[in-house]
């Protein structure tokens, strides 16, 4: 038997949805153990708040592996693993230099100092592609969505039973009010769910019968059984959102679900959803959810012919008149792309040297903000110094003294909560941005390694809002990728039909 130790995350925002629960990573590792001869020596899980990133048994891992010289750590899959590039270093040095191995249980990988280059490669994609990177990088242009949540409003599309409206106070301000069209059908449908005499199907079919499906605003004007199930678990009908996998309770739109009812119907999905198996890699498309179609803009879907060949087309091609692609097709003219993203040495060096300065930008920046903290939090001393000997001398009297003793104290904590941050803030942004410049050299070698499924999620990481037009698919690359593909060699440039320069540098 080896010695293991594995490693469990789970957030808020997944335990509000179906099948995350920990147990379920903790089953699927203990299975994994059991057929492995592996002993769990010990257990580490975290959890994330609506607050807190959730690190702590985390990092409690790294120094125990190290102290008690364990050789095996066992996880679900790499977004688990790690949420920020620090982490990623921390397990590459237990790897690297401790010669520890990660089992990677789910993606059937894993990862040690022996593993072959292209499973290392493999697996600096998926950390790559964990939300949290790319949130991350999403962070500084989000800051006006920031305001909104912190004021409880949600950003985005309301959902079914809402609509997004103009305050009638301040018409430049979108608030989102409560549909009276359809409230009473997100209603009934918990109530009747909350029965438990319903399946999704049948609750769709008794809905439409008392004639509270007509004014559903979707383009087909039905009910489906995978929205119907996530309108169920959906924590916006009581007065709550997620954002970015963050539960917002302070939510400023109205309740139309009271949270015992909420409950019920969770707990009743819960029961029938145990019942269910997984499905596992049923249908692998390697473009799935890439494409819309250029000419009507509704989703492209894919298909398989006589069981072997992947098709590609429009859902409503019969009134478009779109023409079907094939994927090899599709792979012909995508395959182009992903070998610009290939810098070569001069190219590679432009954009190293242009991350380097914009880190370095971004540094001087925060070292200046750094500063007028220090000389805020020294004035601020003297000055209750000075206040302490006003009272003293009866100058002042004790009430102002509490009171400005208290408002003093308690800039004072923000700026030390400031000044720590500041120093902890030293992310390696450079080293990031050098793992995305490796995906990009090596985006092509991998979508030819890759599964089906790990091609998707390459794509997906890729592009967004890509469309196809008489099977041709028409890229758009996601930042940073974009910046990335226009300091490609112009060689390789020209030689590619597909990206449009819709903005020029
Ligand atoms: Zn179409």
């Amino acid at each position: 038997m080896k010695d293991a130790v594995t490693y469990v995350r789970v957030s808020s925002k997944e335990q509000f949805e179906q099948g995350f629960s920990p147990e379920a990573q903790r089953v699927l590792l203990y299975q994994f153990a059991r057929t492995n001869d592996f002993t769990v020596v010990k257990e580490f899980e975290d959890v994330e708040s609506a607050k807190a990133q959730g690190r702590k048994s985390f990092l409690a891992m790294i120094e125990y592996v190290k102290a008690n010289d364990i050789k095996y750590i066992l996880v679900e899959k790499t977004d688990r693993l790690h949420r920020n590039f620090q982490d990623y270093v921390l397990i590459e040095e237990l790897t690297e230099q401790h010669n520890v191995t990660l089992f990677l249980v789910k993606e059937n990988t894993s990862i040690g100092k022996e593993s072959k280059s292209s499973e290392k490669l493999m697996y600096g994609m998926r950390t790559l592609l964990a939300k949290n990177f790319i949130d991350n990088l999403r962070e500084e242009s989000q800051k006006g969505v920031k305001m909104k949540l912190q004021h409880g409003e949600y950003a985005g599309r309301a959902p079914l039973g809402y609509i997004n409206s103009k305050d009638p106070y301040n018409p430049k301000h979108n608030i989102i009010t409560v549909d009276p069209l359809n409230k009473d059908l997100i209603v009934k449908m918990y109530e009747y769910y909350a029965t438990g005499n319903y399946s999704i199907k049948t609750l769709i079919a008794k809905l439409a019968e008392d004639g509270l499906t007509q004014n559903i605003p979707t383009r087909s004007g039905k009910l489906h059984v995978s929205t119907v199930a996530k309108y169920l678990s959906n924590v916006f009908y009581i007065g709550q959102f997620v954002w970015d996998g963050v539960l917002h309770t302070n939510a400023s739109h109205e309740a139309i679900v009271s949270i015992e009812l909420w409950q019920q119907v969770q707990q009743i999905l819960a029961q029938r959803n145990n019942h269910k198996v997984k499905k596992h890699n049923t249908k692998a498309f390697s473009y799935k959810h890439i494409f819309t179609c250029d000419v009507c803009a509704h989703t492209v879907t894919a298909e398989k012919k006589k069981n072997q060949y992947n098709y590609y087309h429009c859902s409503q091609y019969k009134k478009c008149g779109q023409p079907w692609v094939n994927e090899n097709d599709l792979d012909k003219a995508t395959h182009p792309l992903l070998n610009i993203l290939k810098l070569g040495d001069t190219g590679m060096q432009y954009v190293t040297a242009a991350l380097k300065s914009s880190l370095d930008e971004k540094r001087e920046w925060s070292d200046k903000k750094f500063e007028a903290l220090i000389k805020e939090q020294t004035t601020l001393k003297e000055r209750m110094d000075k206040m302490y000997e006003d009272r003293l001398d009866g100058k002042i009297n004790d009430n102002f003294y509490d009171n400005k003793f208290a408002q003093y104290t308690q800039r004072l904590q923000e700026i030390e909560q400031q000044v720590s941050k500041h120093n902890k803030a030293d992310i390696s942004y450079y080293e990031f941005g050098v793992k995305i410049i490796e995906l990009a050299e090596n985006a092509i070698k991998l979508a030819e390694m890759a599964t089906p499924e790990e091609k998707n999620e390459l794509l997906h990481y890729l592009l967004s809002n890509s469309t196809l037009k008489d099977k041709q698919p028409i890229f758009e690359l996601t930042l940073p990728y974009k910046e990335i593909a226009k300091r490609a060699p112009a060689g390789t440039r020209s030689g590619w039909q597909g990206m449009q320069e819709s903005n020029p540098p």
